[in-house]
């Protein structure tokens, strides 16, 4: 496992490149890093409760590229926010290593969120005045040991872009851009919300690209949102999602790069 912090900044400006291989131990050794026990989440909307997320039983492991898989409004999104401390689930367990997050205090998951995940939405979310620099800058304010900005941007093969306002880069750019900044800070963890979802095929596929680049060279635990069943080739594991169940679970022997899948 490569830890983070220890590995030299890579010149990732050509995209052309498979990442490298991931040197962790295989995923089923790695330590679990999630345990979540019958959890679940219901919301209410008036007098209706709509149950979101019903008895997941789930463990993640360190490292691990995980896709959540399913139908609009099976609970992915739900799932995920738990995952991130932005959601509390309504029953159950989940622990974050040795941080019950089902117990946790708004202040403590505001400090989980911020020392541990980072997270990729489908929309981009960059301040428009500030340029890729800046909006990856403003992030390492809050944090302890961030890593160097030009790394970030590196990593994200954007380099050459550190300059450029966000009107200036492409939807993909701007993603990557939005993933630089969820990297700056050393997540343990990166959460991503249907990444691709605004973009056209070739450039979602460089954006899943960069996601399976940062899962193998920095050791990041990854689970990425989606409901394209060909991104599921990508993975470690495919979490398949049903009406707030978990379905079933496949494990990929031969993960596929980006670049091999189709759709
Ligand atoms: P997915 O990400 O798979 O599309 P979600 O986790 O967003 O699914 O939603 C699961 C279910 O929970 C859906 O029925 C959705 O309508 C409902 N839901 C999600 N968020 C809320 C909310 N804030 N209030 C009420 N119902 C919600």
């Amino acid at each position: 496992m490569i830890k983070p912090g220890t590995v030299a900044a890579p010149q990732h400006d050509d995209m052309s490149r498979p990442p490298a291989p991931a040197d962790a131990p295989p995923a089923d050794t790695a330590p679990v890093v999630f345990r979540a026990r019958g959890l679940s989440k219901t919301y209410h909307a008036g007098d209706v409760a709509v149950p979101a997320l019903r008895a997941v039983d789930l463990d993640i492991r360190r490292g691990e590229f995980l896709v959540l898989l399913g139908p609009s409004g099976s609970g992915k999104s739900t799932l995920l926010n738990i995952l991130g401390g932005l959601e509390v689930a309504s029953a159950g367990t989940l622990f974050y290593e040795d941080h019950d997050l089902t117990a946790a205090d708004d202040e403590a998951l505001t400090r989980y969120r911020r020392e541990h995940v980072g997270f990729v939405f489908q929309f981009y979310n960059l301040i428009p005045s500030l340029t890729a620099w800046e909006n990856v800058a403003l992030v390492t304010d809050i944090v302890t040991d961030p890593m160097p900005i030009d790394e970030a941007l590196s990593r994200v093969a954007l380099g050459p872009r550190r300059d450029h306002f966000p009107s200036q880069l492409s939807g993909g750019e701007q993603q990557r851009v939005a993933i630089a900044r969820a990297i700056v800070k050393r997540p343990q963890v990166l959460l991503c919300d249907e990444p691709t979802g605004a973009l056209d095929y070739a450039t979602g596929k460089l954006v899943l690209e960069t996601i399976a680049r940062i899962n193998a060279e920095l050791g990041t635990t990854a689970v990425v949102i989606t409901h394209n069943a060909a991104i599921a080739g990508m993975a470690d594991r495919v979490v398949h999602l049903g009406d707030g169940r978990i379905q079933r679970i496949d494990v990929n022997a031969h993960k596929l790069a980006p670049s091999e899948l189709s759709w």
